[in-house]
């Protein structure tokens, strides 16, 4: 059922979603004020807490052989001539944010419950900043390398009471004509009978949708929500080729549920074959189409993975997502640069995993001799390993995010799935090698000391077993992930502290005219940045 959103209503005119005042009932905004912004971008990193952009960092500028050869990443560009600010993102009554809720209170600038989507803590639906651009007569976008009906983008234009509901958020997407919307996610768009392969219906999705794509359904119903997206307007594009080709409202669906990692974006960059946009690209199409509106647009870009990388406690795939993130941060800087009217803001809806580098007992380096007259016949000894910078360059050679590693461990015959199948694989995929002893601490299982029936991700009977804080690592099917970072801990010079989110608040980068930086530049809450992205244009 499309939900009613009676505080919300839009006029359809020759397949174009254009908002009057006339026709809507949200209050009309006091005219433009000298302080204004013509576009607002919000960029969002999904679990990109001070630590992960310190990661990135470390890499530009102490990596022996880093690919970023100026030693500078976007995020020292931002600053150049931006400002900086810090937020808190708990949600209502509670520590740690979830990334619906989160994003429902930047969206919102109200304070939201945890995993609510849209929705105020007393589970109200509330208008979004998309809503207000489009009241304003601004274009509208949504970026995300995840799949769009997940939790960060969805909360910028879907209304349910949890995240989970992902067929009820797609069609919640179509209902509010966000000009653009860019991601993954097709299999929540098509009828659950398009899973049978032989059925007349997947051979003609199949056909319309292209090579390159796994045709699955997501949905319990047989609701086809691309002849929905038809029916209003949006012309459909499944492929980079497709993408460049676009022109006005636009669906952009590239995969049936999340785009590529990081590191498997990085490695295909360059295929000439390739027919998956990356987030850089998606990002760039998005502003050539939505700066011809002539009142301007709001867009926010998702780099979603980061937080996908940091809850496996995947390092070298948490560093590519940074760069790909890194990638596109610079392509939306280098478009400011020729549209002067735009507020960029940057920030995260929060940290996850609790990274670091960190010293440790193991390796202490040899003592060496210096030259300088305080040292005279004295070595230089530190009494801990403080890490070798070289370990930035083995973290960014991994081959393989540890998830694909184990898909790949998982797809072997029973007989097959041994401690030594999996020494061999991660071995070739990472520069950092575990035995054998290693890899039976990894695959060692118990008996789910917090079962629960029916839950999404509880609900298994033998799981992973982690030596320490165990419920911290509530995503029980990808604990092997988070062993194998353990396992590996000391020779990447790395701690990681859960498998969720932490409370850090998270770094709030702000770019564009002065007078609009200055409200973002303090310590801010989640839904007062909101509040204040609703209130700059
Ligand atoms: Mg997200
Ligand atoms: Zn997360």
């Amino acid at each position: 059922m499309i939900p009613t959103h009676v505080w919300h209503k839009v006029c359809i005119t020759a397949g174009l979603v254009v908002t009057l005042a006339s026709c809507s009932t949200l209050p009309v905004s006091p005219p433009q004020q000298a302080s204004k912004v013509k576009n607002i971008i919000l960029l969002i990193g999904d679990g990109m807490g001070p630590q992960q952009v310190g990661l990135l960092l470390s890499y530009a500028r102490q990596a022996p052989h880093g690919v970023l050869t100026t030693h500078r990443t976007a995020f020292d560009r931002i600053l150049n001539d931006g400002r900086l600010g810090l937020s808190m993102t708990h949600p209502d009554a509670a520590l740690v944010v979830d990334s619906a809720a989160s994003a429902t209170q930047i969206a919102t600038g109200k304070m939201a419950g945890s995993e609510m989507i849209g929705v105020d803590k007393d589970g109200n639906r509330q208008a979004t900043l998309i809503d207000k651009a489009k009241q304003l007569g601004k274009a509208t976008g949504l970026v995300s390398d995840t799949r769009i009906t997940h939790a960060t983008p969805a909360a910028f234009a879907a209304h349910e009471a949890h995240r989970s509901m992902e067929a009820d958020i797609a069609e919640d997407l179509l209902s509010t004509h966000a000009d653009l919307m860019f991601s993954g996610g097709l299999s929540h768009f098509l009828p659950e009978a398009a899973k049978d392969e032989k059925s007349a219906l997947h051979q003609r999705i199949k056909a319309q949708v292209g090579t390159g794509f796994h045709i699955s359904s997501a949905r319990k119903d047989e609701k086809n929500l691309l002849t929905t997206a038809t029916q209003q307007g949006y012309q459909l594009v499944f492929n980079k080729a497709q993408l460049q080709q676009a022109t006005g409202k636009t669906l952009g669906l590239f995969a049936d549920s999340l785009m590529a990692d990081g590191i498997t974006e990085n490695k295909h960059r360059d295929d000439a074959q390739r027919t998956q946009p990356t987030l850089k690209e998606m990002t760039e199409q998005a502003l050539t189409i939505l700066a011809k509106r002539p009142e301007g647009f709001f867009l926010m870009v998702e780099g979603g993975q980061i937080d996908m990388a940091a809850h496996r406690n995947d390092t070298g795939r948490m560093l590519h997502e940074m760069l790909k993130f890194n990638d596109t941060l610079n392509a939306v800087l280098d478009w400011a640069d020729s549209h002067p009217d735009t507020l960029i803001v940057v920030t995260a809806d929060h940290e996850t995993g609790g990274f670091g580098f960190s010293y440790s007992a193991s390796n202490v380096p040899k003592p060496r001799p210096l030259a300088g007259d305080a040292f005279g016949k004295k070595q230089f000894k530190p009494d801990y390993n403080f890490g070798n910078p070289e370990v930035l360059d083995r973290l960014y050679a991994q081959q393989q995010s540890y998830e694909a590693i184990f898909k790949q461990f998982d797809a072997l015959p029973v007989a097959e799935r041994t401690p030594e199948k999996l020494v061999e694989l991660v071995n070739k995929a990472t520069e950092f090698k575990i035995t054998v002893e290693q890899a039976k601490i990894v695959l060692t299982t118990e008996a789910n000391p917090f079962y629960q029936a029916k839950h999404g991700t509880l609900g298994e009977k033998e799981v992973p077993k982690m030596p320490m804080n165990s419920a911290f690592y509530p995503y029980q099917k990808e604990n092997r992930q988070n062993l194998l970072a353990q396992v590996v801990s000391a020779q990447q010079q790395v701690v990681w502290a859960t498998g969720t989110h932490t409370s850090t608040p998270v770094l709030v980068f702000t770019h564009g005219k002065e007078a609009a930086l200055i409200p973002f530049s303090k310590v801010l809450h989640h839904s007062e940045l909101g509040r204040l992205l609703g209130e700059a244009f």
